[in-house]
């Protein structure tokens, strides 16, 4: 098959859902709509990562658990997640936990960070709230 994808693939969401990040992501980074699920809300802040919208980041974090500030390290590449698990986190869930792998690249090669993140509603919006190595 011949590969015409290229051009398009600039434009494909970082939260590689399939969908042209315009149609995706884009319309939750700038607050145009809410992520309807956890995970939804999650794919979110991993393409916010890999956009380095740490605006959005602190902006999608619970009041309690926000950091001050938020320091991006600009020699990680994000190149990859997984959805492993999700648990509630649904349209009519207050809570929910996702379980994902993001692979990165940094100066010492690629790694796979896997962790188990908490996520609840603040006013009706899905908010991350904590996560642990899994
Ligand atoms: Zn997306």
């Amino acid at each position: 098959m011949t590969d015409i994808s290229a051009p398009v693939q600039s434009l494909r969401c970082p939260c590689r859902s399939g969908a042209n990040y315009a149609e995706c992501c884009e319309a939750i980074h700038t607050g145009e709509r809410d992520a309807p699920t956890a995970e939804r809300l999650m794919r979110s802040r991993y393409s916010a990562f890999v956009l380095e919208n740490s605006a959005y980041l602190l902006a999608s974090w619970h009041p309690t658990t926000r950091p001050a500030t938020l320091e991006l390290d600009p020699a990680v590449r994000w190149l990859g997640l997984v959805i492993e698990e999700t648990v509630s986190g649904g349209p009519f869930d207050a809570e929910g936990v996702v379980e994902f792998t993001a692979i990165g690249r940094d100066t010492d090669g690629r790694f796979e960070q896997r962790e188990r993140s908490n996520f609840s509603r603040v006013d009706g919006r899905w908010v991350y709230v904590d996560g642990a190595s899994a």
